[in-house]
């Protein structure tokens, strides 16, 4: 098939496409675990136009950790580290996506990741009240370091950052161009570098945007017909972690939204990802699948995840 016909897939990785419930995230396991995700977008790659996105939310708390702990060296501000988290992640998918192909004995695909900005509103609401987890997890909230603000999550204990929402995309041509010229295109990692607006220039702000939301949004503006969400559970459930947990194949917009308003799904987790399927498809996008990073391949073919339909 000719590039220019091929369907154009975003697939959104989560954190734990690196680093898996209970591990401690050493170079060598994010290595490892990336392997399962990246080889079936390789295997995608075949029929489909691709972008990946990415999250980084245990991997940009461990920088913050990091440097907390260390008075030697000047502090970086949290934009700085996203960025830092777009050349660390972007390193390890570009090169075990670029391995995968070998395997399927394709040698010439090009490959690119994009340092990407995403611009974010300064009357955000968001500033003022944290909601995105990021570093480790924390089994109480003793044990995590004092000093800053840190939420329950479904995981555990863990610091939580503001999440402003992303309104558009800088590099939205460039990409556009790339996906033309038949490149696959890691971008908007951990969310995008959160700037705001001044005047004609971009000034960083300290906040990690929600790698779904921003997905959702760079799938609108460069005009991505499947958005596949992986993350670590099979789907959307009701009553997710009770007794009466039932995972949905199928969600239409109207339920999806009223689920949201009863508190089906968490802040910062599940939440987004419902939000972000949802604007996807009520904006003329085809398909929009939350599945598991094992399921990629078997979402696509819609043998598998939650798909949210119109
Ligand atoms: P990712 O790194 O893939 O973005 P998140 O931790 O942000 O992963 O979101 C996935 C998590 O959402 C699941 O591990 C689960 O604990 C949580 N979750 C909260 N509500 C729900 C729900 N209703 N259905 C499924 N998962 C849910
Ligand atoms: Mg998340």
């Amino acid at each position: 098939m000719n590039n220019r016909d091929k369907p154009i897939l975003l697939v959104a990785l989560g954190g734990n496409a690196l680093i898996r419930k209970g591990e401690r995230g050493t170079v060598t396991q994010q290595f490892k675990n990336l392997v399962l995700p990246i080889r079936q977008i390789a295997q995608l790659s075949q029929d489909y136009r691709i972008i990946i996105t990415h999250g980084n939310g245990p991997q940009v708390g461990n920088l913050l950790l990091q440097q907390e702990s260390c008075s030697d060296v000047p502090k970086l501000p949290l934009e700085i580290l996203v960025a830092q988290t777009q050349g660390q992640i972007g390193y390890m998918i570009e090169s075990t996506l670029d391995s995968q192909l070998m395997d399927l004995g394709v040698h010439v695909k090009p490959l690119i990741s994009l340092i990407t900005y995403v611009v974010v509103s300064e009357q955000d609401p968001a500033f003022l009240n944290p909601t995105k987890p990021i570093g480790p997890i924390y089994a109480s909230k003793k044990q995590a370091p004092s000093g800053y603000p840190v939420a329950k999550t479904a995981k555990g204990f863990r610091r939580v950052v503001v999440s402003p929402k992303p309104v558009t995309i800088i590099e939205k041509r460039e990409i556009k161009k790339l996906i033309t010229a038949g490149f696959i295109i890691i971008c908007c990692g951990g969310g995008g570098i959160p700037v705001v607006r001044e005047g004609r220039a971009f000034q960083g702000v300290d906040a990690v945007i929600d790698k779904d939301l921003a997905s959702a949004k760079l799938a609108q503006e460069v005009g991505v017909d499947i958005f596949v969400i992986a993350t670590d559970v099979n789907g959307v459930a009701l009553n997710y972690g009770t007794k009466d947990e039932k995972f949905m194949r199928r969600l239409n917009i109207g339920s999806a939204n009223q689920l949201i308003a009863d508190g089906h799904f968490a802040d910062g987790s599940m939440r987004p990802k419902v939000e972000a399927a949802v604007q996807f498809v009520r904006d003329g996008g085809k398909r929009a699948v939350i599945t598991s990073i094992k399921a990629i391949e078997s979402a696509v073919k819609g043998q598998a995840g939650t798909e949210i339909i119109v």
